[in-house]
C-alpha cells in the first residue's frame, strides 16, 4: 500500500512553510526534492568516506571507488542495461545528449543529413543539434505533436528519409505530460537502419524504464530529477554505438596512454568520462535510485495517475483555465495560461504567496511555446510525495488568481 504521508516524513524540506503557509511542492518537474537517506549518503560520503576515484591505491581512494563503481550497476538495474559498462555516468541529461551529439553524431554526419526531433523537445535536445545544423549543415526535421499533443509514432517514422541519421525525441514532456511511445519509434527506426537517442530526463521519474524493451540506442537521465543529487546523472550507450564514438572530453581517466606524439583511449565508459567526477552527487544518485525501486516505480505511477485523475476532476469545466496537452495518457504535468490578461509570472507570484511552488516561463521548449501560440506558461508538477490536498491548495490559489486577473 503506498502511503503518501509517510513517504512525505523522508523529505524533511515538505514540512517547512513558505510565506507562512504550508509549502506546496509542484515544481518537480524542474527539480525534485531529496529524501532524507539520500542527504544522510551525501553527509556520510564527504564525512567518512570521501578522495578522489580510479587514481589513488590508498584506502579511502578504494573506498570512495566502489561506492562511486557501484552506482554504475544501480543506474543499470533502473534502467534494465544489458551491461554496467553500457552506463556513462555524468552530471545529468544536457551532459548526456551532447556526448552523443559530439562524440557520435558530429564524426559520422555530413551536410544534408537529417536529424528527426519532435517539437515537444527540451533546448537540452535541441541546441546540441543545433551545433550541428550550423557547423555541418545537418538539417533539422521538426514533428509536430496532434490537436492534444500527443506524439504518434507514425508521424515520426514518416520524417525518416534516405539522409536520416538520427531520431532525437522525448520519453516524455515536461510541459505537457505526454508519454512517448519511444518502442514503437525505436522498433520503426530499427528496420530503416536510424539510431534513436531518447531523452529520459521526465520519463524515467515517471514510470519505469526498460532500455533493452524499449530498444533504443541512447537514453540520458539526470539524477536531481529522480530524488538525487544536482549534478549526477548518466546516458545509457548501446555497446554497438560505444565501439562508434569518439571521446568527447579529453582529460585523466579517460586514456589508456599519453605519449608526447600518441595517444590510446581506455576503454568505454571510462573513454567518455573524463576528470575527476561529480563523485558525491553520484553516489548520492545511487541512494536516490534505490529509494526509487524500494518504492517500485511502478507504484509511484500509479500514485500519481491518481493524483492526475484527481486534477482532471478539479479543473475540468473551469473555462477560464486553458491546459496545454490533453492525451489521455498524460503524467502529472498541468501546464496552462488563465484566459485574460494574467502573465504566467504573475500566476505564479500569487502562487507563490500561498506557498505554491509552480514554475512560469518558456520551460526550455520554445519550439513547442510557439507551437502553442504563447510566449510563457504556469506550469504545476507531481511528484512521488504530492497529495490530493495539495491540488485543492493549487486550485484554491489559481482561483484567487482569476479573481485579481480574470
Ligand atoms: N530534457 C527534459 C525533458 C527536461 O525536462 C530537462 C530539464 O528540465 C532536461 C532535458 C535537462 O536536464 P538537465 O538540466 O538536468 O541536464
Amino acid at each position: 500500500m503506498y502511503d503518501v504521508e509517510r513517504i512525505r516524513r523522508d523529505f524533511p524540506i515538505l514540512g517547512r512553510e513558505v510565506n507562512g503557509q504550508p509549502l506546496v511542492y509542484l515544481d518537480n518537474g524542474a527539480s525534485a526534492q531529496k529524501p532524507q537517506v539520500v542527504i544522510d549518503a551525501v553527509m556520510r560520503a564527504y564525512s567518512h568516506e570521501y578522495s578522489n576515484v580510479h587514481r589513488g591505491l590508498h584506502y579511502l581512494s578504494n573506498l570512495a571507488t566502489e561506492k562511486y563503481e557501484a552506482v554504475r550497476g544501480t543506474i543499470a538495474r533502473f534502467l534494465n542495461a544489458g551491461a554496467a559498462e553500457e552506463i556513462v555516468m555524468n552530471s545529468g541529461t544536457t551532459e548526456g545528449i551532447n556526448t552523443v551529439a559530439y562524440a557520435w553524431a558530429m564524426p559520422r554526419m555530413e551536410a544534408g543529413d537529417e536529424i528527426v526531433l519532435s517539437v515537444m523537445e527540451h533546448h537540452a535536445n535541441i541546441v546540441p543539434w543545433h551545433f550541428l545544423r550550423e557547423r555541418q549543415g545537418v538539417v533539422l526535421k521538426w514533428v509536430d505533436v496532434d490537436e492534444t499533443g500527443a506524439l504518434p509514432p507514425e508521424r515520426v517514422l514518416d520524417a525518416i528519409g534516405p539522409r536520416t541519421r538520427l531520431i532525437a525525441v522525448t520519453h516524455l514532456s515536461n510541459v505537457l505530460g505526454t508519454r512517448v511511445d519511444v518502442k514503437s519509434i525505436c522498433r520503426g527506426a530499427q528496420e530503416k537502419g536510424v539510431p534513436v537517442l531518447v531523452d529520459g530526463s521526465q520519463g524515467a521519474v515517471h514510470m519505469p524504464v526498460d532500455v533493452q524493451d524499449i530498444g533504443c540506442d541512447f537514453y540520458a537521465i539526470t539524477g536531481h530529477k529522480l530524488y538525487g543529487p544536482s549534478g549526477s546523472g548518466a546516458v545509457y550507450i548501446r555497446k554497438e554505438r560505444q565501439a562508434e564514438m569518439r571521446p568527447f572530453m579529453g582529460g585523466g581517466d579517460m586514456i589508456r596512454d599519453v605519449k608526447k606524439d600518441e595517444i590510446t583511449w581506455a576503454d568505454p565508459p571510462m573513454k567518455f568520462e573524463a576528470g575527476t567526477p561529480g563523485i558525491v552527487q553520484q553516489i548520492g544518485l545511487g541512494v536516490a535510485l534505490d529509494y526509487l525501486m524500494d518504492l517500485g516505480l511502478e507504484n509511484v505511477a500509479r500514485h500519481e495517475a491518481r493524483l492526475c485523475d484527481y486534477v482532471r476532476s478539479r479543473i475540468d469545466g473551469l473555462n477560464w483555465l486553458n491546459v496545454q496537452g490533453t492525451t489521455p495518457d498524460k503524467a502529472a504535468i498541468f501546464s496552462f495560461t488563465l484566459n485574460g490578461a494574467a502573465h504566467a509570472h504573475d500566476i505564479s507570484t500569487v502562487l507563490d504567496k500561498k506557498g505554491v511552488a509552480v514554475r512560469a516561463g518558456h520551460h526550455c521548449a520554445a519550439p513547442l511555446m510557439e507551437r502553442y501560440g504563447i510566449t510563457a506558461s504556469a506550469r504545476a508538477s507531481f511528484g512521488l510525495y504530492n497529495t490530493e490536498a495539495e491540488v485543492d491548495a493549487l486550485v484554491d490559489a489559481l482561483e484567487l488568481c482569476q479573481d485579481l486577473f480574470g
